[in-house]
């Protein structure tokens, strides 16, 4: 697993999401959504996390984080 900065992770951020050391306390900046341009939210499923576009279930954009 790694952080979003491309270090290796080593512990989860307050949203639940693998990061290294320097990002532990930081929210992961949302990527905008590839199909709708809007933002995107962390989801979780039984199969992990992925962001998740804000318009769903309209919009079925998805990124992994
Ligand atoms: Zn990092
Ligand atoms: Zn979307």
């Amino acid at each position: 697993m790694k952080c979003f900065c491309g270090n290796s992770a080593v512990t989860m951020n307050v949203d639940g999401v693998p990061c290294c050391s320097k990002h532990k306390s930081k929210k992961i900046p949302a990527p905008l959504c590839p199909e709708c341009g809007l933002k995107m939210d962390i989801r979780k499923s039984k199969y992990g996390i992925f962001w998740g576009c804000i318009a769903f279930p309209s919009c079925n954009g998805t990124k992994k984080i």
